[in-house]
């Protein structure tokens, strides 16, 4: 009972996507899922909405119904719960993938919790368990966090937010309108042009009416408990300050994708081998899906056109007769 066709790495959407494919085709299938149902999807800002229209978040031909086109995050959390409900996937949380092994033509899967043995492993581990640090002086600081979750905490305090694309001016926004002095620091000269194109203005019009501080072309280079130093064009800034929030990004768990044998490149974007026709990466009966596809480029792949990869994948299962 620890033998499946198809055993799957992370239950974030696509992972489910893939659970559903394997169930449609008739083979067998376990997910694992280190954390909660959705993972990345629960530790997402909690007012979090999508840039994307609730239908191509959508996986296994089941409506996504939201009475806005851009859903939020709770309502997301409530469809993909129900997704795994309705298919009643073999999905076990909290239950993290360790190893993955090929021997002969099987692979041997070592969980925080058990032993498995699989025909085929699909890796959707997605990207978002790794932030991207700064490397700088005071970054270990409990002030200091790479997520940002709910405006509240930040209520009257000083906060500084690093980055300039949709995760930094969502938590500028957000944390300003609870009361928060808020100064944005942009390696860039201006705002993303990748941000949620009915945010933008909010947040050009928050900095044009200086209710939000700017620093464009600076970085971040210290944080003490009560103080960041910025390196700016007209030299070093000191500036008062009770919290970070170093949205600079997210990248793969390189680390474990080469434990279990998946060849990835040394220079960015460091995509991870695979075949996209198939999906397979160089251990054959090992593939990926999802985001996890991008390496670095973590703008790359998003829901909407990384929920073909199950179908992709199931496919070429099939084609391998087994
Ligand atoms: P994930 O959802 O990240 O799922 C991967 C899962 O694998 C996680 O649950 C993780 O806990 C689990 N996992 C990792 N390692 C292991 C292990 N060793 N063992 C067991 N489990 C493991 N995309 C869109 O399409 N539209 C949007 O509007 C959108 N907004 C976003 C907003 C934010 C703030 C962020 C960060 C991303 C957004 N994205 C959006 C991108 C989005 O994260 C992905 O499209 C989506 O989550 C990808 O699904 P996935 O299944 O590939 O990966």
């Amino acid at each position: 009972d620890n033998f499946f066709d198809v055993l799957i790495i992370g239950a974030g959407p696509i992972g489910l996507a893939c659970g559903i494919e394997a169930q449609k085709a008739g083979y067998t299938h376990i997910i694992l899922e280190k954390g909660c149902l959705v993972n990345s999807l629960y530790n997402y800002p909690v007012n979090m909405t999508f840039f994307s229209s609730s239908e191509r978040l959508e996986i296994g031909d089941t409506p996504f119904v939201t009475t806005l086109p851009k859903p939020k995050r709770a309502e997301a959390l409530e469809y993909y719960r129900r997704i795994n409900g309705k298919f009643n996937l073999n999905t076990h949380l909290f239950e993290e993938v360790l190893t993955v092994r090929k021997e002969a033509e099987l692979l041997y899967i070592q969980s925080s919790k058990a032993q498995y043995i699989a025909k085929s492993v699909i890796v959707a581990t997605g990207f978002y368990d790794i932030p991207m640090m700064l490397n700088i002086p005071g970054e270990e600081l409990p002030k200091v966090s790479h997520y940002y979750q709910d405006p509240h905490y930040y209520a009257n305090q000083h906060v500084l937010v690093v980055g300039a694309s949709n995760s930094s001016v969502d938590a500028a926004l957000e944390t300003y309108r609870k009361g928060a002095k808020v100064t944005l620091v942009v390696r860039g000269k201006e705002i993303s042009p990748r941000v949620k194109y009915w945010v933008k203005p909010d947040i050009e019009n928050r900095i044009a009416f200086q209710e939000i501080d700017v620093f464009y072309n600076s970085c971040l280079t210290a944080i003490s408990d009560d103080s960041v130093t910025l390196e700016t064009p007209e030299g070093a800034v000191t500036l008062k300050n009770d919290f970070v929030l170093a949205l600079t990004g997210y990248q793969p768990n390189f680390k474990f994708l080469k434990s279990i044998g998946v060849h990835v490149p040394d220079e960015a974007p460091k995509i991870p081998e695979h075949d996209p026709q198939t999906m397979e990466t160089n251990i054959s009966g090992l593939y990926l899906a999802g985001v996890v596809c991008g390496g670095l480029n973590t703008h790359l792949w998003f829901i909407e056109n990384s929920r073909v990869h199950a179908e992709t994948i199931i496919q070429h299962v099939k084609s391998r007769g087994i």
